[in-house]
């Protein structure tokens, strides 16, 4: 079932993530900031927490606090240059699904009664793109809101930490019916299915992007993705628990 290693161009396994990293504190003003490598995909995780809510919550009566993300690919990021969305006048169709989807992830982790009346920004900007920069946002967004609270425990804002669980995501596809874990962008253009998987630290999802490119796939291929993918992330939240018990302060 496993492809050998020879079988992808860089030489992983079918079950192998890309080279992982994680660098804290690239933002000094933002309460928790990560910049996330996983191969050549980088992406900048700032977090910024706000004493107020949205005004909806407001008028709705809405206890708790709020979590909202923005993503955007910055012009550098890709092959070719990439305007700016505010160059263009409007959000691009799939910054808005992307971010939207960042938000969604984290506050399935994060207790926003115990957060109380705060909104946590994620932003999430990608620095270098080759596959997976909505998977790597996320990974990196959990460890940024992480630290960020840690922040609001140390500043005595809060008692506890909001956070239930760690969370993170990653790209599994189909390559000649087998499944093969955390594409780049070669292998992304390649996949006859492109699944992106987002899971807490108990292995319960999140979220499952699952498309046929050009193809359809069975319900078999379906679970050897979905195993693959819980794997991965598995690995991804061992990394995350190994960055988190090494950082000390906040901004570390
Ligand atoms: N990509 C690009 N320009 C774009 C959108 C995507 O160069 O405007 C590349 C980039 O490398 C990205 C990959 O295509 O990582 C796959 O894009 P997709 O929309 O599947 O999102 P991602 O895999 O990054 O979450």
């Amino acid at each position: 079932m496993d492809k050998t290693s020879s079988s992808r161009a860089d030489g992983r396994a079918a079950h192998q993530l890309r080279p992982l990293n994680f660098e804290l504190g690239i933002a000094p003003h933002a309460s928790g900031s990560v910049l996330i490598a996983t191969g050549n995909t980088r992406v900048l995780c700032g977090v910024m927490i706000e004493e107020n809510v949205p005004r909806w919550m407001k008028e709705q009566r809405v206890s708790g606090g709020w979590l909202t993300a923005e993503y955007s690919m910055l012009p550098y990021s890709t092959l070719t240059r990439k305007p700016r969305d505010v160059s263009k006048g409007r959000l691009d169709g799939r910054s808005s699904e992307i971010q939207r989807l960042i938000g969604r992830s984290m506050r399935a982790v994060i207790d926003l009664e115990k957060l109380g009346p705060r909104t946590i920004w994620v932003d999430c900007d990608v620095l270098q793109a080759d596959g997976g920069t909505r998977c790597a946002a996320i990974t990196g967004a959990s460890l940024a809101v992480t630290l960020a609270c840690r922040r609001l425990v140390e500043e005595k804002k809060l008692a506890e930490l909001p956070i239930k669980k760690l969370v993170a995501a990653v790209s599994v596809g189909v390559v000649d019916g087998v499944a093969v874990l955390d594409l780049n962008y070669e292998e992304d253009k390649e996949v006859s299915v492109d699944l992106n998987l987002v899971a807490t630290e108990d292995g319960a999802f999140v979220e499952v992007q699952g498309a046929g490119e050009e193809a359809t796939f069975t319900h078999d291929e379906l679970l050897q993705m979905l195993s693959l993918g819980q794997k991965g992330i598995a690995d991804l939240i061992a990394a995350q628990r190994q960055i988190l018990a090494g950082a000390t302060a906040p901004n570390e």
